[in-house]
């Protein structure tokens, strides 16, 4: 089949993999739509990730599509079915995963190799979607049950003052949970200035260009910031996130940090504060929300979804980043 396909650390080509069989209890599905995330950057890059990476795979992990078939013993799904997979799998088994804990499972795998026509995944992760959410939006779950995990560890209560660092793809997404959790005031700090009006659109009440840190500094002194969350990974955007934390704020770094880099930061400084540092990793049980949130339609996708890619362009775009930063890509698979 068909999918776009990861040979070895920057080697990303549109090439030929073969459909394992169908097992019993997974479901194959036709894939409709698949984003780009940011870690498939990193994967591209040899950077280290969540998972060891065997090669030749096929990129992407955020997808939806439809059933093609079911294995023995499938009897939740009928191939037709519109649905979304949550691509990390637990065993239900390890003291983790019985601890309701399964993103921390001792034998969890990817389940979702998703810039391919298609995927079997276990029946367990797989999601139907409601009529009224698109197969285009529904490629959002993922990363949006992601943002839920940290928007969750965040904690923004009604009138509270919330910083945001970085409005990339998962910023867009951020923002928008920030604003209907209630917050009463957001500022977003981003290195490109040209996203201000993207973020005012969607929300931010100031905004601040990274590059002045005297202005976030300013800002800091004058107004007390209760929640920050850091959706970027590099140092730049993880100081700007303390540096704006108020006193007793809490703080969700977010973005996924250089496996290779570390980030000097003033324990003094969060001591004068009480500062709370917390860090999100991946999904647990959050994917069921996500479905009902994009649903639900509170997202304004259109400000999310940045642009279409064929699987052609999608390596392309590996090979040679030009669109990443603008916010999120859909590899649409024919
Ligand atoms: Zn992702
Ligand atoms: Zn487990």
């Amino acid at each position: 089949m068909k999918a776009v396909v990861l040979y070895g650390p920057g080697n990303v080509a549109v090439g030929d993999l073969p459909l394992k069989d169908l097992a019993a209890g997974e479901v194959r599905v036709k894939v409709a739509y698949c984003g780009i995330c940011g870690s498939d950057h990193h994967k591209v890059s040899g950077k280290k990730n969540t998972r060891p990476v065997t090669y030749p795979v096929a990129l992407g992990h955020e997808i939806s599509g439809v059933v093609a078939e079911v294995g023995e013993g499938v009897t939740e799904f009928k191939p037709g079915d519109r649905v979304t997979v949550d691509p990390n799998w637990g065993c239900g088994k390890c003291e983790f995963c019985k601890d309701g804990k399964k993103s921390f499972c001792k034998n969890s795998r990817g389940v979702v190799k998703g810039m391919a026509e298609y995927i079997n995944a276990p029946v367990e992760n797989v999601y139907h979607i409601p009529e009224k959410l698109s197969l285009r939006d529904a490629a959002l779950a993922e990363p949006l049950a992601c943002c839920l995990r940290g928007a969750d560890l965040l904690g923004v209560r009604h009138g509270e003052r919330v910083a945001l660092v970085g409005l990339g793809a998962i910023g867009t997404i951020m923002i928008q949970l920030i604003k209907s959790a209630g917050a009463g005031e957001i500022v977003v700090i981003e290195y490109d200035e040209t996203k201000e009006a993207l973020a005012k659109e969607l929300g931010a009440d100031v905004f601040i260009c990274s590059k002045d840190e005297e202005k976030i500094t300013e800002y800091a002194a004058k107004y007390n910031v209760d929640k920050v969350i850091e959706c970027v990974g590099n140092t730049g955007a993880q100081l700007s996130a303390l540096s704006v934390a108020g006193r007793g704020a809490t703080v969700v770094m977010f973005g996924v940090a250089d496996s290779a880099k570390t980030t000097p930061i003033s324990l003094y400084d969060a001591f004068i504060k009480e500062l709370t540092i917390k860090t999100s990793y991946v999904n647990p049980y959050t994917t069921e929300r996500a479905v009902r949130v994009l649903a639900s339609g509170m997202l304004d996708t259109s400000k999310i979804i940045h642009r279409e890619l064929t699987m052609e362009e999608a390596a392309e775009e590996f090979m040679n980043p030009q669109l990443s930063r603008f916010g999120k890509l859909l590899v649409k698979i024919d």
